[in-house]
């Protein structure tokens, strides 16, 4: 049995690449065949004969891509699949958080400013406010 290497033990075969091989004669068919299946299983380029070789250039990107394919499968098996899906929280919809508008960024003394004698209030350092001219106490 011939050795797999541990690569591809399948390829594709398309209609089209036999669509394109059927009509050479059996020897070159044949080269053919094992070309595709060379390629498709090992990745090997084959040597080919510049006639088949053109035929061979043709089917060649649909072969690498159905390895990649695989081989991206094969790899993502490896790995045990698919990631396992998160416990994602249910998407809630996030909140609207309305910033709260800023009214006074220094807030404004709610105190009288003036003395009913017209003298300036200043605040003690008990809190209390005081008029400069008359010395009441507010
Ligand atoms: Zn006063």
């Amino acid at each position: 049995m011939a050795n797999s290497g541990g690569k591809g033990d399948t390829f594709v075969m398309r209609r089209s690449f036999l669509d394109a091989i059927d009509n050479l004669d059996d020897a070159k068919f044949r080269k053919m065949i094992h070309a595709l299946a060379d390629y498709g299983f090992e990745q090997k380029p084959p040597q080919l004969e510049p006639e088949l070789n053109a035929v061979f250039s043709l089917m060649k990107p649909a072969i690498d891509s159905s390895f990649n394919r695989h081989k991206a499968a094969t790899e993502n098996g490896k790995k045990g699949g698919r990631p396992p899906k998160k416990a994602k929280p249910v998407a809630k919809p996030v909140p609207k958080v309305e910033p709260k508008p800023v009214v006074n960024q220094k807030p404004t003394k709610e105190k009288p400013m003036f003395c009913e004698c017209g003298g300036t209030l200043r605040e003690s350092r008990d809190g209390k406010l005081i008029c400069l001219s008359c010395l009441k106490e507010y």
